[in-house]
């Protein structure tokens, strides 16, 4: 239902982004219609119709203050994040992280939008943008895995050939069929609420787990595509490929670490990750993988612990596209060819959930101060959000690539790295709250 006379923003996806690019403009009294595909047309990716479906890890990263990830997250709470509102309250144990249920963050996230007097939720495919109505703000918020149809169009709009890498999802296992007199519960050094299981490895038994993901059946790639992996996110047998111990000094780092049967510390653990409030499912972390289903069932028995393993999810990889933001958008992510057309999230070349859902919640809040007569106001570079926004905006050179956020891009590609993160994370928030203060 929509009661006010203000013309509806029509916002596409109704993703991380396309979620907080709604809440800003209703928490300002803007109308939006949110357009979501699912379930008319399933996604290859998300499962069931819920908004602000996470599609793999249930994890939103680190909460320790000296992490770039929660200088960001810090930074969308100043800024009434949706998202990270409803976190709070269907959080699971994990460690240092804040972990989700992530069906009920979706649950509550849609009921708070279905109920909205000011939100209308328009079930069913925007192929063209041409298909909505012409004199109104629209935001492309559809994703790494926007639809073919949409996806053609907007190149046409662009006028540029989308870009594209390639994402792992990883397994999801029942909590049942896991051997709890195998697996111990522990996090690192023991910090935060232990909410890891951990399957210990014996060097030998590692070996045999990485010599038989190495022989494993993958799904083959297509010919006429090049796998542009995504460094933060490689599957486990790119990591093997590598190198025999880079499994060991990556996602299976036994560091922090004691296994309390032996007392030891393993060679090396695979970590479980709880998913839901229950508890009757955990993802495992690091496993991300493109190996047949068939392959991953045996190579994944033999880690002590998942032996008798039940596959909730099995792992699968995805090909995800973006476009060329550096040379298409302005710096509030409107089209430089049509202001009227916004893009928000993944698809215009930021990675991670946060990430995407903090360049929907810039969009939204940009939209509705440039309806109030505003004019545009960027977060300075130092802070998580402007280095977000100087990325996709502003990256030069050949390739244009997705990003994390991380140190790097906070501090500037020129600047050495700060030494005392914790003073710099403090900074870094002055700066921003002084930016949205004077706003
Ligand atoms: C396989 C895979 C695994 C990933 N794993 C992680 C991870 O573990 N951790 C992490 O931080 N990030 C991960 N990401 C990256 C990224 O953070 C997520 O993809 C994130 O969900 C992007 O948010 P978004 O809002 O931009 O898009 P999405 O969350 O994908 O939302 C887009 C929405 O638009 C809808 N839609 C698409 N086309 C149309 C259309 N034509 N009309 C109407 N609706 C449409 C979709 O159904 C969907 O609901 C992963 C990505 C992929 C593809």
């Amino acid at each position: 239902m929509l009661t006010s006379f203000e013309k509806p923003v029509h916002v596409i996806g109704g993703g991380l982004a396309g979620v907080e690019a709604t809440w800003q403009l209703l928490i300002k009294g803007i109308p939006v219609c949110l357009h979501e595909m699912r379930p008319h047309t399933p996604s290859p990716v998300h499962q069931g119709d819920g908004l602000a479906m996470l599609v793999c890890s249930n994890s939103f990263k680190s909460e320790n203050p000296e992490n770039a990830s929660q200088i960001l997250k810090n930074e969308m709470r100043h800024m009434q994040s949706l998202i990270l509102t409803v976190a709070e309250t269907v959080r699971v144990p994990a460690g240092q992280a804040l972990a989700v249920d992530r069906d009920l963050l979706s649950k509550k996230i849609t009921q708070i939008l279905v109920q909205h007097p000011l939100c209308h939720i328009e079930r069913g495919e925007v192929c063209s943008l041409d298909d909505l109505p012409s004199d109104v703000d629209k935001v492309v918020a559809t994703g790494p895995m926007t639809s073919p149809p949409l996806m053609q169009s907007l190149e046409k709009l662009c006028g540029f050939k989308r870009l594209y890498f390639y994402d792992c999802l990883a397994p999801i296992v029942f909590a049942e069929s896991i051997d709890i007199s195998v697996v111990f519960r522990a996090d690192r050094y023991d910090k935060g609420a232990p909410g890891y299981l951990n399957c210990p490895l014996d060097k030998e038994a590692y070996l045999r787990l990485v010599a038989s993901i190495a022989e494993a059946d993958r799904v083959a790639e297509k010919p006429y595509e090049k796998m542009e992996l995504f460094e933060g996110c490689l599957p486990i047998e790119e990591m093997v490929r590598r190198g025999e111990k880079t499994l060991a000094f990556g996602p299976m780092k036994p560091v922090g670490l004691r296994d309390p049967r032996s007392g030891k510390r393993p060679y090396a653990v695979v970590q479980l990750r709880q998913e839901d409030q229950y508890g009757g499912l955990y993802s495992m972390v690091g496993c991300q993988t493109r190996m047949k289903v068939k392959d991953q069932k045996r190579v994944f028995s033999m880690i002590p612990g998942l032996e008798n393993a039940e596959f909730a999810r099995y792992g699968s990889m995805h090909r995800n596209a973006y476009i060329r933001s550096p040379v298409l958008l302005n710096e509030d992510f409107s089209l430089k060819k049509d202001p009227h057309v916004y893009f928000a999230g993944q698809i215009t070349g930021v990675e991670g959930y946060m990430e995407s859902a903090s360049m929907g919640l810039w969009v939204g809040w940009n939209i509705a101060r440039r309806r109030e007569g505003r004019s545009r106001s960027i977060p300075p570079a130092t802070t998580a959000m402007g280095a977000l926004i100087r990325h996709v905006t502003h990256s030069t050179g050949k390739s244009f690539e997705p990003m994390n956020i991380n140190w790097g891009l906070i501090a500037g590609p020129l600047s050495p790295l700060p030494k005392d993160r914790r003073d710099a994370s403090l900074e870094s928030l002055s700066h921003f709250l002084q930016w949205l203060e004077k706003d």
